[in-house]
């Protein structure tokens, strides 16, 4: 491939032609990428401040992370599990180190993580309380339910999409897997009128990000952590979106006052290179005995090189000075552009993570705001159709979010516009 013949340009139509439809991406296809700042095919810059959901931690390519992958790369990809790595081991042990966690497993996403989680889980209750053991000697236990919450998010596999709380996603896949009980978030009394000897455990996002960056309770933590003490059932925080540092401390259970017996991590942990992980205790860990659960590439040399890089970044203390400095930089910014264009109900901030709730004449209507961005060079996400969603890099500059905060000014205003111009139609 030369200067003369380069290869035949692809477009965002092209993605119609060739990709299934399940998603419908933005109008420019980026291709570059450094800190805050994406340029697309034809070289304009637009500010990142969506971070591929909450992603990017670290911002694009962080050059101590290109120097991390580079280097594994030219050493060793690959050896499946049938070897271990040293960058798996690595990473391991300073999740461990980081964290209430003594043992870990690496999966591949997010969804892989919980699904490890809530097999886990089951597979724990089987090996502890097999209530009813079948005359062919199965693994069966009654304890089997799983308490999950409403509008919750816990990926797309078949159990994931099950155990998450919005039925859009798990609707027309046939028969779902069962033992689940949804229940409205923060909402203590109907957690302690459901739980059981039956349950196994209880999944919850502490801050949930899909349905607009809404926290948990510090009380209603509390609480589930004592009913599920109660009740012998197992506490697992997806941290998926709400870890590696999003929220300010490496992990939001951190600043909560209680401990999870089971966490997953995936998003920010890779920085933008596919990993997760679910943490847990030696007792607990102990039900994953050899041959019970697995994935090809899970703890993948490149993956855990990468993911060390990024969490040495998370840790360090100038980091979570920028995450603090950062935070009340955009909740002044947004404050003032709220004060003069009145769009906003609510603007919930944990840590770099905003979700911007628009005012009941407005719901329905984030997507237009995100369209405009395009346009004024600023990108950002929604969550649901009500809430602007932000999770920009954690080392994002002072600079980058003035002027992201300038561009956000003028995308406001132009969507208010447009619906002025409608309506004198
Ligand atoms: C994104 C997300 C997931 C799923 O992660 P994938 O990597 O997309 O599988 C699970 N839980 C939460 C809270 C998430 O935000």
């Amino acid at each position: 491939m030369n200067a003369t013949n380069p290869p035949a340009s692809v477009t965002r139509a092209t993605f119609d032609e060739v990709m299934v439809p399940s998603y419908a991406p933005g109008g420019f296809i980026p291709v570059r990428g450094k800190g805050s700042r994406v340029w697309d095919q034809s070289g304009r810059e637009y500010i990142d401040w969506a971070g591929g959901i909450a992603v990017s931690s670290v911002g694009h390519v962080h050059p101590d992370v290109v120097a991390a992958l580079t280097e594994q790369a030219g050493k060793l990809w690959h050896v499946a599990n049938v070897m271990t790595n040293e960058p798996a081991i690595r990473l391991a042990q300073r999740l461990c180190e980081l964290t209430f966690a003594e043992k870990v497993f690496f999966a591949n996403s997010g969804a892989e993580a919980n699904e490890a989680a809530l097999k886990l889980a089951r597979r724990y209750a089987c090996d502890h309380f097999p209530l009813n053991q079948t005359s062919e000697g199965k693994l069966q236990s009654e304890k089997n339910e799983i308490i999950s919450f409403h509008d919750s998010f816990h990926g797309r596999t078949l159990f994931t999409v099950t155990v998450g709380g919005q039925p859009k996603y798990s609707q027309g896949f046939g028969p779902a897997i069962e033992g689940i009980t949804h229940l409205p978030y923060n909402d203590l009394e109907a957690v302690k009128k459901q739980i059981s000897a039956r349950t196994c455990a209880v999944i919850i996002e502490p801050v949930q990000g899909e349905s607009g960056v809404l926290p948990a309770r510090r009380d209603f933590l509390k609480g589930l952590r004592e009913l599920c003490d109660q009740h012998n059932a197992l506490l697992i925080f997806d941290e998926v979106q709400s870890g590696a540092a999003r929220t300010g401390p490496l992990y939001a259970y951190m600043d909560c006052g209680v401990t999870p017996d089971i966490l997953t991590s995936a998003k920010g942990l890779g920085g933008g290179f596919p990993i997760g992980a679910m943490l847990t205790t030696e007792k607990i860990a102990a039900s994953f005995s050899v041959g019970v659960h697995g994935s090809t590439y899970g703890g993948n040399a490149l993956g855990c090189a990468v993911a060390l890089a990024v969490l040495d970044i998370l840790v360090a203390p100038e980091t979570r000075i920028n995450i603090a400095a950062r935070t009340e930089q955009l909740k002044t910014g947004i404050a003032a552009i709220n004060k003069r264009h009145q769009i906003f109900a609510d603007i919930r901030a944990s840590g770099l993570w905003f979700g911007c709730e628009l005012i009941p004449a407005w719901h329905g209507r984030a997507k237009d705001f995100v369209k405009a961005g395009e346009k004024h060079g600023l990108m950002f996400l929604v969550a649901g159709t009500n809430v602007l969603r932000l999770a920009p890099s954690l080392l994002i500059t002072e600079e980058d979010v003035r002027l992201g905060l300038e561009r956000f000014d003028k995308v406001v205003a132009e969507v208010l516009a447009m619906q002025e111009t409608t309506a004198a139609k």
